[in-house]
């Protein structure tokens, strides 16, 4: 499909920051949209060679209705990455569902009847996930599987900032397959459902208060301390943060992959044990700082990867391996 010109929110976070990266090495323009005018500086002095190639829109907070009516003008693609990602909320709908959902509803809004082809979004597997499955039972989640969370368990002041998240993804989703089958734009839609995303950052953060929540945990396999316990680790399933922008790119420009969603995860599974193996292994002086304990692979919770595989046959994964030791380099916790 040939896409020039995309817009794309969330620009300034760890995902969106790879994949404008990765729009930008193809020769492909991007609009960033950003709240920080700070960040997007900071965003567009790093990359002197691409100065013709990348611009900003800057946007208030997802949950102002038509804030993206204008950001929308030229652009062919969208790749909609901006959701709040944030466990340190008290107000879960105010925070975090309302702006997933309304967020969603200005992009395919403002897209109508415009040049946009089609609309990528990143949803997460907190959207497949099933919380009441009980965990010992084996079980394969594929692109047909739908967390079952409803709006009111989701908002409840007795959920977990978690809970409240992955409803938030689960409302936003639906409500962008929703839009696509009543309303019948002229783009079409693909959701990607991501499990944990791990990997460096693109320009180095100054603070652990810069990484994702994803990254601020295995930071703190990194750096917690032998006294310190693993953190939990639910399921196995993980992606690096490059290979999961190249998927985003592939999804938008690969006419035939379109109307669809999918699960994309790395094949090889990870626990936070072997990450603090891998660290003590390759940087002897970190042995002493990693957390440590015993961690198993759920081999019987599973996610079907033949849609993925079918639909994205190039995609070469990186191992968990590469991952944790190039966000460890490059991520320097040690200055954090
Ligand atoms: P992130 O670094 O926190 O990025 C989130 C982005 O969304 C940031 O650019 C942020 O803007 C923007 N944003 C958040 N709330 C907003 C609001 N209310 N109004 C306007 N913009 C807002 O997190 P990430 O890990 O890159 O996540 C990106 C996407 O991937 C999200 O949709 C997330 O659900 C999905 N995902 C992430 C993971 C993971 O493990 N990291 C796994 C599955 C799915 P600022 O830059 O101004 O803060």
């Amino acid at each position: 499909m040939d896409i020039s010109h995309v817009l794309v929110t969330g620009a300034t976070g760890f995902v969106g920051a790879h994949v404008v990266d990765s729009l930008l090495r193809k020769g492909i323009k991007v609009r960033a949209v950003a709240r920080s005018k700070k960040k997007a500086d900071l965003m567009k002095a790093a990359r002197p060679q691409y100065t013709s190639l990348l611009d900003f829109y800057f946007i208030d907070d997802l949950n102002t209705p038509g804030i993206f009516d204008d950001a929308v003008k030229d652009v062919d693609g969208i790749i909609h990455v901006a959701s709040p990602l944030n466990y340190s909320v008290h107000d879960y709908e105010k925070e975090l569902i309302l702006p997933a959902i309304q967020g969603v509803r200005s992009i395919m809004e403002a897209s109508v009847d415009t040049k946009v082809k089609r609309v990528v979004m990143t949803s997460s597997f907190g959207a497949v996930l099933d919380m009441t499955k009980e965990e010992s039972l084996p079980w394969t989640y594929s692109s047909e599987s739908w967390n079952p969370i409803s709006y009111g368990e989701a908002s409840a002041p007795n959920a977990t900032p978690q809970e409240a998240y992955r409803g938030s993804k689960t409302f936003a989703e639906k409500e962008a397959w929703k839009f696509i089958s009543e309303k019948k734009p002229q783009f079409d839609l693909v959701t990607l459902c991501p499990s944990m995303v791990f990997g460096p950052l693109v320009d180095s953060p100054s603070s652990v208060q810069e990484l994702n929540e994803s990254n601020k945990v295995l930071w703190r396999v990194v750096s917690g301390g032998q006294s310190q316990p693993l953190p939990p680790c639910r399921f196995n399933f993980w992606i690096d943060v490059r290979d999961l922008a190249e998927i985003h790119i592939q999804a938008l420009v690969t006419q035939s992959v379109g109307g669809k969603r999918y699960v994309p995860v790395a094949p090889e599974p990870f626990t936070y044990q072997m990450a603090s193996e891998i660290v003590s292994e390759v940087f002897p002086s970190r042995r002493d700082k990693v957390s440590s304990g015993v961690q198993e692979v759920k081999t019987h919770i599973k996610v079907d990867q033949s849609l993925m595989n079918e639909n994205f046959p190039t995609i070469k994964y990186r191992t968990f391996r590469e991952t944790v030791v190039d966000f460890t380099l490059d991520n320097s916790p040690d200055n954090l």
